[in-house]
């Protein structure tokens, strides 16, 4: 039996999600006639309370599209230096909509609206890029699963409506948030422009993420998935996965964040581990002693069927989700004890 912690994407479809998935009414999505998504779109606008929902097979194609909505050309995002938009996206911010990120030095992975008001360009000042857009992440996945402040965030609602700035909230593990912070979707649906979520991390199901916003800027999505090649056909069959996911994966995601802290609790009474980053959610961040190499330390843990993964200079990281179940649990926090 292998243990695998390297992410919650690791997850494959449980029984009654495949039931849901093989008696789902489909159709042709190109022709928006695909019951089963429209269903999930529908659903899911109205979660946030906002007018629009697009799915997308993956998050990054979210995200994407929701840069290329706010921007154009030459023209300049703010995130924080550890945004997935800027580390984990291949480059896309540039790619797709020929923008530059200005980076905030932030606290795991979040920033003050001070720093954001700080970050923009004047906009009369045409030496620099066009500041058009700011990005936040919630929960923070480089961050270490960290939630926002909601205060926070509206405050950096304020600095974007100053300084008529689009808002966009990635929101991979925002279902995290809601379940640690006790939050709720249309509090966020109301705060942002854009927002994408994700359906295949904490939720476990196999493919895609939905973006969610108001009319006036979701009416060019269609086109703009199009264009990054994301129109699909018979793709109702992934939504009654999103739709079992809904009804019946989100509280649960309370294990996963006990689970979590239970792991952190063991790990910093080991000696040779310097820090654990404090746990929110479902993403465990550890740094090992200097003395001791990242890599042979994968290696222990791989033989014993441990599977982590490393984030470089020497921190580690485990994420617990729905596939890991008391069980391994157990196991788990055994070996570790033992080490
Ligand atoms: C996983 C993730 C995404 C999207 O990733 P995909 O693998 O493209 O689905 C976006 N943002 C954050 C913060 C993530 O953790």
């Amino acid at each position: 039996m292998i243990i695998d912690l390297r992410s919650d994407t690791v997850t494959k479809p449980t029984k009654g999600m495949l039931d849901a998935m093989l008696s789902a009414e489909v159709g042709d999505d190109v022709y928006k006639e695909d019951p089963s998504i429209n269903a999930l779109e529908k659903r899911l606008a109205k979660m946030f309370g906002v007018d629009e929902a697009l799915f997308f097979p993956t998050g990054s194609m979210a995200n994407q599209a929701a840069l290329k909505l706010h921007t154009n050309p030459g023209e300049q995002v703010i995130c924080d230096k550890y945004a997935h938009i800027y580390n984990y996206e291949g480059g896309g911010a540039s790619f797709n909509s020929g923008i530059s990120c200005k980076l905030i030095d932030g606290h795991r992975g979040m920033f003050t609206a001070k720093q954001a008001e700080e970050a923009i360009n004047p906009p009369d000042f045409y030496h620099s890029p066009l500041t058009s857009l700011i990005a936040i992440e919630n929960t923070t996945n480089k961050g270490g699963g960290a939630c926002w402040d909601f205060d926070e965030l509206k405050r950096i609602r304020e600095v974007a409506n100053k300084h008529n700035l689009g808002y966009h909230l990635d929101g991979a593990r925002l279902w995290n948030a809601f379940i640690a912070k006790n939050e709720n979707p249309k509090q966020y649906g109301e705060l942002f422009d854009t927002i994408s979520v994700c359906l295949s991390k904490g939720l476990g199901c196999p493919v895609g993420s939905v973006l969610l916003g108001k009319k006036e800027l979701m009416k060019g999505a269609l086109r703009v998935r199009k264009i990054l090649g994301g129109g699909m056909r018979q793709v109702g069959y992934l939504a009654a996965a999103g739709l079992y996911a809904l009804d019946n994966h989100i509280e649960r995601l309370n294990e996963d964040h006990k689970k979590a802290k239970e792991i952190g609790d063991v790990l910093s009474k080991l000696s040779f581990i310097k820090t654990v980053e404090p746990i929110e959610t479902n993403i465990v961040i550890f740094e090992l002693n200097n003395n001791i190499n990242e890599i042979d330390f994968l290696n222990q843990l791989k033989e014993k069927n441990i599977l982590i993964i490393g984030m470089g200079s020497n921190k580690l990281r485990m994420v617990t989700h729905l596939d890991y179940d008391n069980n391994k649990h157990e196991i788990l926090l055994d070996i570790l004890n033992k080490l």
